[in-house]
């Protein structure tokens, strides 16, 4: 086990016994706040591509597939704040995170003017065997969070996924697109036709799982996609 891995096994370990510490500071969390503290949500990395748009996301997806909105709450640093809140979301068996930011996200959204924007919001779906093991989607809850700030309904019997693939982390971009062809199917054609879709993920790097998603509900002939992540890698 390696210096990373221990301390982060010994964080997961003392959020045990300690569930209200801060994750981003490991600070005793005041009374009504939910796993951040005040201080650690104020110094998020925030984006703001709502307001305006950062060319390295929505790049990402040029020539690629067209997009309404591409919406990422914060960057993502190596060691940041975003990959050690994601890392407790994915691995830390604590969803509720992806519906914290969720909410906040919305809320941010809804007062500047996304409260119509969008449909229904569809998360990036896991393959029932990773479901079972982790015992939640993360991006769901991620979803649920949004749905709730901007009364959307979310979609869960349309896409889902029907390959499990290794993690990407490691392949180059070409064999990432590869590895993820063939993986996301829609069940019925019918369930989005000329909405307005959000489709949900926890953090955008490459594209490659998001464009898989997309291109895969283009079938429902939807009036228009979108994506919203909480993390985004330049
Ligand atoms: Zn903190």
């Amino acid at each position: 086990m390696n210096q990373r891995s221990l301390s982060t096994f010994l964080a997961d370990f003392v959020s045990l016994f300690y569930p209200n510490l801060c994750l981003g500071c490991e600070g005793l969390l005041p009374k009504g706040s939910d796993y951040l503290c005040p201080k650690c949500h104020y110094n998020l990395p925030k984006t703001h591509t709502h307001k305006l748009e950062v060319p390295q996301f929505r790049e990402k997806f040029d020539g690629v597939i067209e997009l309404a909105h591409v919406l990422v709450y914060a960057h993502f640093f190596k060691k940041g704040l975003i990959q050690k809140v994601l890392h407790h979301l994915k691995y830390g068996n604590q969803p509720g995170i992806g519906e914290m930011i969720g909410r906040r996200y919305g809320g941010e959204l809804f007062e500047d003017g996304f409260a119509g924007a969008f449909d229904v919001i569809v998360p990036v779906p896991l393959h029932p065997k990773r479901l079972k093991e982790r015992g939640y989607n993360q991006s769901e809850h991620f979803g649920l969070g949004l749905s709730r700030s901007l009364s959307l309904s979310m979609n869960l019997d349309t896409l889902i996924k029907v390959k499990h693939v290794d993690s990407q982390t490691r392949r180059s971009k070409l064999s990432r697109i590869k590895n993820v062809e063939g993986v996301f199917e829609v069940l019925d054609k019918d369930n989005l036709r000329d909405q307005r879709v959000l489709l949900v993920d926890d953090l955008l790097t490459t594209g490659s799982t998001l464009v898989a998603c997309l291109e895969v509900l283009q079938q429902c002939e939807p009036r228009s996609l979108s994506i919203a992540t909480i993390g985004g890698a330049k």
